[in-house]
């Protein structure tokens, strides 16, 4: 049985806006940071999760919330070293910690910055002990919204003298009338 489609919030708004955004970040992101590792995944998700910046599953597939993209550059690269890391080992072991430290030596840092942005509510955003500061910086990771596919609009070129002549005796004709 089919429930009825829901009108889209300005959450889903959001997240249909950002999300081709974000999967081009997590794409160019992946495949640069697995030049190092060589790993191998099946399919990238990128969704509109409430709890999750990020999941590997046991079938490769690795998922990202679509929120990264608001995320400074060095925490991106955290969650996806860190996903990547999932596609060798499945836990949060310190063989794990190691594989994540060739790339990222910091990243116990990084880990820390991360948490900062708590889910509060149902809504990913700074924790709210951090209100205010938090949310400054958080508005102004906004990137540009990503421009899509270039759509070239063609111009009529209209021979200008003949038409600025053209229009200025229709004026003139008018006024005489
Ligand atoms: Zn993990």
């Amino acid at each position: 049985m089919r429930t009825p489609r829901r009108r889209a919030t300005s959450r889903t708004q959001h997240y249909l806006r950002y999300k081709e955004y974000a999967r081009a970040v997590v794409h160019v992101k992946l495949a640069y940071w697995n030049q190092l590792y060589g790993f191998r995944w099946r399919r990238v998700a990128i969704r509109n999760q409430r709890t999750c910046w990020g999941s590997c599953s046991s079938a490769k597939n690795l998922n990202f919330n679509y929120k990264i993209a608001f995320l400074p550059a060095r925490l991106q690269d955290y969650l996806i070293v860190h996903e990547l890391c999932h596609l060798k080992e499945f836990n949060h072991s310190p063989a794990f910690w190691a594989l994540v430290a060739r790339a990222l030596p910091h990243w116990p840092q990084l880990k820390r910055e991360l948490d900062r942005y708590s889910f509060a509510g149902r809504s990913l955003t700074p924790a709210r002990h951090h209100a205010g500061a938090l949310r400054r910086a958080w508005l102004s990771y906004l990137p540009a919204p990503y421009p899509g596919p270039r759509v070239v609009r063609r111009v009529r070129k209209i021979p200008a003298r003949a038409g600025v002549r053209g229009a200025k005796r229709g004026h003139a004709a008018r006024r005489r009338r």
